[in-house]
């Protein structure tokens, strides 16, 4: 893994050394997960631009002026969703009001539920015996870090194959995550779950799995649930109204902001 020292100058470091992979190379190769130490088709600037040691705007503009807008439009558009995320969710603060308070259910549920919490607790031990999972599930608390194409083949099996509630899967994110973001978090677990986009749920395939990893999981088709349908039906109310801008005060010396 790539060292994690939590300084701007580790991130800047980072940051050069991965520009000239910015561009087509980036484009070409980032849906691939080499696994844990090789993940070199993407940037793991995260936990930088999470906090703002290394922003956004840099990113961009360094990708830009080493590779042009066409052969860049990849990065610099993933780079944005972040943006968009913390927007979407910034609209609509009840999301994460919501997700607050139903994850206090859920382990609520875990309390009182003893096969929900011996499932909750295998998954997160990677003890569920489905290999490319619990291997995930450990590089995840081992290092702070899943490749974007892991957490999505994550998430899809925690909610549908597994059957275990969406919320404490996004818990288990949010609290090992080197880059753990209320909004891209949260977000993504629901755009998952076919509750962002809704009704498109994200169905987690085999063969996608043996392909993207370069073959060093291949799960059979039957290892994973057909995923039909979307958890919509839980939200009937579909998506909170869009709030009003929020104003925007100076940050206080000595308080801590959200960033
Ligand atoms: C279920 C789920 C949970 C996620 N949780 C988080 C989270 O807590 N924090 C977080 O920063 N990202 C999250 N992501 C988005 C994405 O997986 C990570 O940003 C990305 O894997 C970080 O690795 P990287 O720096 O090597 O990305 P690169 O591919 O090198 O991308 C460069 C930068 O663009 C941003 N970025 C890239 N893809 C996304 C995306 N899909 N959404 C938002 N920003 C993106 C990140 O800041 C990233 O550092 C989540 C995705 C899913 C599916």
């Amino acid at each position: 893994m790539t060292d994690r020292t939590p300084t701007r100058a580790e991130g800047e470091k980072i940051l050069q050394a991965f520009i000239p992979r910015m561009g087509r190379r980036y484009a070409g190769g980032r849906n691939t997960d080499h696994g844990p130490g090789a993940h070199k088709a993407v940037s793991v600037l995260s936990p930088y631009i999470r906090r703002r040691l290394v922003l956004e705007a840099d990113v961009v503009a360094a990708a830009l002026a080493a590779h042009g807008p066409e052969d860049a439009e990849k990065f610099v558009q993933e780079v944005i969703w972040r943006g968009y995320f913390k927007g979407w969710m910034e609209r609509r603060p009840q999301v994460w009001q919501s997700y607050r308070s139903g994850l206090e259910g859920d382990l609520t549920a875990i309390d009182r539920d003893r096969r929900l919490r011996r499932d909750v607790q295998r998954a997160v031990d990677g003890q569920t015996g489905l290999d490319c999972f619990d291997a995930w599930a450990a590089e995840l608390v081992e290092t702070g870090y899943l490749h974007n194409h892991a957490r999505m083949w994550f998430a899809s099996i925690w909610i549908f194959t597994l059957g275990l509630p969406w919320r404490l899967g996004a818990d288990f994110f949010y609290r090992h995550l080197l880059d753990g973001d209320a909004a891209s978090n949260t977000l993504g677990w629901r755009w998952v779950a076919g509750l962002h986009t809704r009704g498109k749920p994200y169905p987690a395939d085999a063969q996608n799995i043996a392909t993207f990893t370069a073959g060093r999981f291949t799960p059979r088709p039957s290892d994973l649930a057909e995923v039909t349908q979307g958890l919509e039906a839980t939200e009937p109310e579909g998506l909170p109204p869009v709030q009003p801008l929020r104003p925007v005060t100076a940050p206080k010396p000595g308080r801590p902001t959200a960033l």
